[in-house]
């Protein structure tokens, strides 16, 4: 549990093994996210409990490697999709800075803040995140913070502007989802590949702007794309040398 500039760890998760490293970390980042810089409403409180959530994540990745942090990511995530807007958990899909007092401590502060955590690294890249997350503990410090502020931290910090971002993500509720609908392949000298893409919600009726990665493989080359998908359904026309070797498409990062 975190008191400022005090993390107390319970007798219990010490005993001598990594079992409880996860919640270590967890409880060690609230010296940053929290005790440094503080949410200013409890509604905010993703900016405290998401992003220390998220460190478990970022912890697994140094320790254990890339696989176990994807791992841990879409363990997360499907939970995420599964769960937080049922009677069990929060009945609805809220909105990530109007939080209701009694979800406060819920799975969508905790678990959905952690992935829309990482659905933000994704967006602008490790360098621009960091960039970004070390500019709002600086200018925020010994402060408190909406998150409006974070956004205009990230945004001032990193040089990527974060409004788009944070109105599908942050202050729309709800999920979307990314896919590709079909792949036409038209061969010639140089193939052309138009890809259809196809974007859904669950609880709300917004549209989001994301960019993803389109792979192209024949199984020795490996050709990478990078899109933005921003419609219900939009076509990329992508062209390549290489697909009369026999070519199949991969989807990444759609989920
Ligand atoms: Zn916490």
């Amino acid at each position: 549990m975190e008191h400022a500039t005090s993390i107390h760890i319970g007798t219990g998760f010490v005993n001598g093994s990594q079992t409880y490293a996860t919640l270590w970390a967890h409880e060690l980042s609230h010296m940053w996210w929290g005790d440094k810089v503080t949410c200013e409403t409890a509604q905010d409180m993703w900016l405290n409990e998401g992003f220390a959530s998220f460190n478990e994540a970022l912890y697994t990745q140094v320790v254990n490697g890339e696989t176990a942090y994807r791992d841990w990511i879409r363990t997360n995530h499907r939970k995420v999709l599964q769960f937080a807007h049922t009677p069990a958990q929060e009945g609805s899909y809220l909105t990530m800075n109007n939080i209701p007092h009694e979800y406060t401590y819920g799975m969508t502060v905790y678990q959905k803040g952690a992935d829309l955590v990482h659905t933000m690294r994704y967006y602008m890249g490790d360098s621009a995140f960091f960039a970004g997350c070390n500019a709002y503990m600086s200018n925020k410090a010994y402060s408190h913070a909406s998150s409006f502020d974070l956004r205009n931290e990230l945004t001032a910090g990193s040089g990527v502007n974060m409004n788009r971002f944070f109105d599908d993500w942050v202050f729309t509720p709800g999920n979307p989802h990314f896919s590709i609908d079909s792949v036409i392949h038209v061969p010639g000298g140089l193939d052309h590949m138009y890809v259809y893409t196809r974007q859904r919600s669950k609880g709300n009726n917004h549209l989001y702007e994301m960019p993803i990665e389109l792979s192209f493989t024949n199984g020795i080359i490996e050709t990478v794309v990078k899109v933005v998908i921003d419609s219900a359904t939009n076509v990329f026309h992508v062209p390549l040398y290489f697909c009369q070797l026999g070519l199949r498409s991969t989807e990444e990062n759609s989920e």
